[in-house]
């Protein structure tokens, strides 16, 4: 079987350029858009994820403002950045870039985000809203392989999916999203017994953990497509997924890769949930 390798980059371009349409639209209303993203400490990832997320804003056309804090800043003082932020109205979206240092509780900052500036889609009132099968917000990586699926006409109602891990910020909301279309979702972890027995069920298999060669060929039903969420980099500074990307192929149907694959697709969510809180904050008032 010919595997079809899913190209989440050139989606991304092709999706950012239609938001990039809707973002200036905002704008000649008075509504541009706008993101701020907020920064604790010293974490070298967070710096390069921030970065990417303030490049894509200015692709986008975004108003964007990036706030770096200090590692030893006190829970009050970024609660109250972000009560001021909560009350800006040049900002329709508030990131805060996890982790957060240990003196912060991650779970208050993100409830202190007003919901209707929540664009990581973390606060629980927008994890309720997906829950219950009403999203506003969605979480950006599993809005991302959502999207991915969609422009590849994949079908999900009535087929097995397998999700592997179960964060908050993936492999749950994941697991909503695919049970929204009608699939039958099972969600693995790390006290699944046999996790063969489960992914080589899924037609559709989504694997979110954070180790490489978790999936191997074998594991895999032929004819399946695999979603890589992983992000690894090995200690020649090789980038890799959680999957075995070479075995798979010619097995799978259609598979991520890593990088160029859910990673580009992330950040472009993270736009049009901007881009969104925009156009709701300019509904809201005309
Ligand atoms: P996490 O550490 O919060 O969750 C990992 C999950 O994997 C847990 O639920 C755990 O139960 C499960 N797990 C661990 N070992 C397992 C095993 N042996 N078998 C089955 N399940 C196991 O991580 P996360 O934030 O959900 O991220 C997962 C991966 O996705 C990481 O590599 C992360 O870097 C990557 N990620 C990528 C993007 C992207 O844009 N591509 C975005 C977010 C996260």
């Amino acid at each position: 079987m010919q595997t079809r390798i899913i190209d989440g980059a050139a989606l991304a371009r092709r999706l950012r350029s239609e938001l990039r349409d809707r973002a200036a639209e905002l704008t000649a209303r008075g509504y541009q858009p706008g993101l701020v993203a907020v920064r604790v400490g010293e974490d070298p990832a967070s710096k390069v994820y921030v970065r990417t997320k303030m490049k894509a804003s200015a692709e986008v056309g975004l108003h964007s403002e990036h706030v770096e804090l200090p590692a030893a800043t006190t829970e009050t003082t970024l609660l109250e950045r972000i009560a001021g932020f909560n009350r800006d109205p040049r900002i329709h979206g508030i990131l805060v870039q996890l982790p957060l240092p240990p003196q912060i509780s991650a779970d208050n900052v993100l409830r202190a985000i007003a919901p209707e500036k929540d664009v990581d889609g973390f606060h629980p009132y927008n994890v309720g809203l997906l829950a219950t099968g009403r999203p506003r917000f969605v979480p950006c990586t599993p809005a991302g392989v959502m999207a991915m699926l969609a422009a590849e006409e994949i079908a999900l109602e009535g087929r097995e999916a397998v999700v592997i891990g179960r964060s908050n910020i993936v492999g749950k909301p994941m697991a909503m999203l695919l049970l929204q279309k009608g699939a039958t979702v099972t969600m693995c972890h790390s006290k699944t017994r046999d996790l063969a027995v489960h992914t080589s069920r899924a037609d559709v298999l989504v694997a979110a953990v954070g180790r490489p060669n978790t999936v191997r060929e074998e594991m895999i039903k032929p004819g399946a497509v695999v979603v890589d969420v992983g992000i690894n980099r090995l200690p020649d500074g090789k980038l890799v997924g959680d999957v075995a990307f070479e075995s798979a192929l010619g097995k799978a149907s259609h598979i991520t890769p890593v990088p160029g694959g859910v990673g580009p697709m992330t950040v472009t969510m993270l736009m049009a949930n901007t881009v969104l809180a925009a156009q709701l904050a300019s509904e809201s008032v005309s």
